[in-house]
């Protein structure tokens, strides 16, 4: 087998003729030189029509290519400009890579598909990028794979969450599908011009399809919905819920806290601070040093010992469906009501404001995980996120991540 070859099978590129490849001293890498294939030559790099040859632009260009054995390998070529019809002067299509890339399609695959399954630090240090230039990557990748498949086409059930990042001071509007459970559209800012946009995309007979939204019980989501989509069932989702509960918790345990420690009881005051999680946990969850707490709870307080009943008996009662949950939120209201605790009292008053698409959500019992995991996983992106160039970054990865989007691994079907 000559060279060339060798490496005409190395760069594993159909459409690209190998030329030559050399060692390039300064950087240490491999220099592959390639043309496009007859068929490829001069295409616009926009849209791949043939187009008229215009010049040759800014003479040999490089592109990163995916690593041979320790070594880099670049490819490069000539990059013509071609006079397309629509799109004017622009650099001609290449083959190996998207347009306006510094990496080859492999190498942008590749990383994409380990950007969703490693750490940030994994990503950088095995591929030699920054995490910039990653950003970069997932947002073409994307765009690519997005233009392909829309994310929107067959939706009947979805759900609307809003996730806030930077320390509270931005926000992300998401959607998901709940029948195929992935991440379907995300964006910027949380109010309903953004929303608006979501169901602009969607157009009219696609918005009429949609029967069923579930979404925290925000007003500016629920006029959104009902404006556009004034048949579908608005369903209340049970993670909000049960969130509004942990909060009343969380408001009668700062109060009993205050109070003991303005009595002057420094260790109560230290010990009920110190029980904060084994009264967010579900009972499943709890180590032995926070049963042992919830019991000292138990004992000592009564009144946040009441109020963890009553969140503990909430999420039992809306994990029960149909007429028999609807009865069982009644009882559990009438205690809510009757506890003696603030934040319980006027919980209920919420609720009860927001009770028809509470009964919608416990008739219709659309899944109760995948707004909480999708919420979850998008916190987690928003973290490797940090040090993209900007917000399209940080959503092509969740497109990637959860929505399906995950390229195959160069060379390889699955
Ligand atoms: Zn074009």
């Amino acid at each position: 087998m000559s060279g060339v070859r060798v490496w005409r099978a190395l760069v594993g590129i159909e459409s690209a003729v190998v030329e030559r490849a050399e060692y390039d001293e300064d950087e240490q890498a491999v220099v592959v030189h390639v043309r496009a294939g007859r068929r490829q030559r001069s295409r616009c790099g926009i849209c791949r029509r043939r187009c008229r040859g215009y010049d040759q632009g800014e003479g040999r260009r490089r592109w990163r290519h995916l690593d041979a054995g320790a070594l880099r390998v670049w490819l490069e070529a000539d990059a013509p400009r071609v006079a397309c019809r629509e799109h004017g002067v622009v650099v001609a299509a290449v083959p190996w890579a998207r347009h306006g890339a510094g990496h080859t399609r492999a190498f942008d695959d590749q990383t994409a598909w380990l950007v969703t399954q490693a750490s940030k630090s994994t990503v950088s240090q095995l591929l030699r990028v920054a995490w910039r230039t990653v950003g970069a990557i997932v947002t073409r990748v994307a765009a690519d794979a997005i233009a392909e498949r829309d994310p929107l086409a067959g939706l009947s059930r979805i759900g609307i969450d809003e996730i806030s990042y930077k320390k509270g001071q931005r926000y992300l509007t998401v959607v998901v599908d709940h029948d195929t459970r992935r991440l379907v559209w995300a964006a910027p800012g949380r109010d309903k011009a953004t929303l608006g946009r979501f169901f602009d995309a969607l157009g009219p007979d696609r918005c009429a399809r949609i029967t069923h939204v579930t979404a925290d019980q925000a007003a500016w989501i629920a006029e959104v919905v009902a404006q556009r989509c004034p048949d579908a069932v608005q369903c209340a989702d049970p993670y909000h819920l049960v969130a509004w509960v942990s909060d009343a918790l969380d408001e009668v345990r700062r109060g009993v806290w205050n109070e003991v420690r303005r009595a002057g009881s420094k260790q109560t005051a230290a010990r009920l601070k110190g029980a904060r999680y084994a009264l967010w946990k579900n009972p499943g969850d709890l180590t032995q040093r926070q049963r042992a707490k919830l019991a000292w709870i138990a004992a000592a307080n009564k009144p946040l010992h009441r109020a963890w009943e009553l969140k503990e008996a909430f999420r039992r009662v809306i994990a029960v469906k149909g007429a028999h949950g609807r009865h069982l939120l009644d009882d559990w209201l009438a205690w809510a009501s009757r506890s003696k605790l603030r934040p319980f009292v006027v919980l209920a008053r919420r609720i009860r404001a927001h009770r028809p698409a509470i009964d919608n959500m416990l008739a219709h019992g659309l899944s109760n995980g995948l707004i909480e995991s999708t919420n979850t996983k998008i916190r987690l992106l928003i973290r490797m996120a940090f040090g993209f160039r900007d917000t399209d970054a940080l959503i092509a990865l969740a497109m990637l991540a959860l929505g399906g989007y995950r390229p195959n691994l160069p060379g390889r079907t699955n």
